[in-house]
């Protein structure tokens, strides 16, 4: 069985999980956590990262640090994960869902404006498979109107937009560590960039259960107490050392997830050109971190066919996102703006190939052979 994915190892974590065990600290805000952040706040350029629990924890963070209140609308894509939309209706928003562009399946900027109303309080562009979205545009229309932007970059660690890394151009970023996204935790983790020094200290504070315990740790105050609501957004160190392994191998996991991505691409070029399928598009602006290579067929049933085909030759390939505005809970707590024409139609025809870090030339053959042999 082919695997739809498989958690990134790159063989050092071991060694890093080992010496934080012998460091007689696991708690959150170790030395590994402090290396991770570093490390991010430099190579993304970031004024303050703070590693979570999950992504999900960063968005819950940040609706928090915004102070989302009951009557505040957020817009977003439909075309997203449950979390994007979560954290902001568990503090009382109505979740606002805008068309996305065919092209990279992300929120369409062209239609945001249209969808703002004096109740608007922020903008979520969603950068999906890790290809960004049309920042310019979403950062100016913020400003023209006030808004806070918080980019959930959880698939798009590594990637940029004009040459700056995705995350860091919002007021927020979201990362999120996964075994399922480039780079992961042992699992689960997340990651706030705080790009607005303004939001720094509450952050810090949120992210301590409401008490201002960094400064404490940090000699800025000789007692920390109970100062704003909050709640507990560590990861523990354990975790991070986990972590620092991935992200000391940035480069080589984005080096060979970008060669696999472009196996894919180069081997199903002329299906593309025969009208077979349809292929990813990447706006020459973007630098993409390969998160995930997806096809397009014609529509829901020959994908439904596509995904039995390949499971038969135990390939696992799956679709992605029912679009939210579709599900029980998203008719109850957000709205769609303006026409559907693209999110439906476009997410019913899209299906994702296996694509991991620990995937060999071998495995990646079989899987677009089988491919080939479909369509032959
Ligand atoms: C994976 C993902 C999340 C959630 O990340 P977790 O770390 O699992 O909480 C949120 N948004 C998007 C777009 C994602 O792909």
């Amino acid at each position: 069985m082919i695997p739809f994915n498989a958690p990134p190892v790159v063989g050092t974590e071991l060694e890093y999980m080992k010496a934080a065990m012998g460091s007689g600290k696991l708690c959150g805000d170790g030395g590994f956590t402090r290396r991770c952040q570093q490390w991010m706040e430099q190579h993304f350029g970031s004024h303050k990262v703070l590693l979570t629990p999950s992504c999900t924890a960063s968005l819950e963070m940040a609706a928090l640090l915004l102070d989302i209140k009951p009557g505040d609308e957020v817009i977003m894509p439909s075309f997203t994960f449950v979390s994007t939309a979560n954290a902001f209706v568990l503090r009382g928003a109505k979740v606002v869902f805008v068309d996305v562009r065919p092209d990279t399946m992300n929120i369409d900027e062209t239609k945001i404006e249209a969808a703002i109303t004096e109740n608007t309080r922020a903008i979520v562009p969603v950068h999906y498979a890790g290809v960004a979205c049309e920042m310019d545009t979403i950062m100016a229309l913020a400003k023209k109107h006030k808004l806070y932007v918080v980019e959930d970059a959880a698939q798009g660690v590594m990637s940029t937009y004009k040459g700056k890394a995705l995350g860091t151009i919002g007021h927020i970023g979201c990362f999120s560590f996964h075994e399922t996204k480039n780079y992961t935790a042992g699992g689960e983790g997340g990651a706030t960039l705080i790009n607005d020094p303004a939001l720094i200290e509450r952050a810090e504070i949120i992210r301590e259960k409401g008490t201002n315990r960094s400064q404490f740790f940090r000699g800025q105050v000789d007692k920390y107490t109970w100062r704003d609501i909050g709640s507990s957004y560590l990861m523990a160190d354990l975790q991070a050392a986990y972590l620092w392994g991935q992200l000391e191998a940035a480069e080589l996991i984005n080096q060979r997830r970008l060669q696999l991505w472009h196996n894919y691409y180069n081997a199903f070029k002329a299906l593309a050109t025969q009208g077979r399928i349809e292929l990813p598009a990447i706006p020459s602006n973007c630098q993409q971190n390969a998160h995930m290579f997806y096809i397009k067929l014609n529509d829901v049933e020959d994908r439904t066919r596509f995904i039995s085909y390949l499971k038969e030759a135990e390939i696992m390939a799956v679709f992605h996102y029912i679009p939210l505005h579709a599900c029980p809970a998203g008719e109850k707590y957000g709205e769609f703006h303006g026409e559907d024409r693209y999110t439906t139609k476009e997410s019913d025809r899209l299906v994702r190939l296996p694509l991991f870090f620990n995937m060999t030339d071998i495995t990646q053959r079989t899987v677009i052979n089988t491919i080939l042999s479909y369509f032959a």
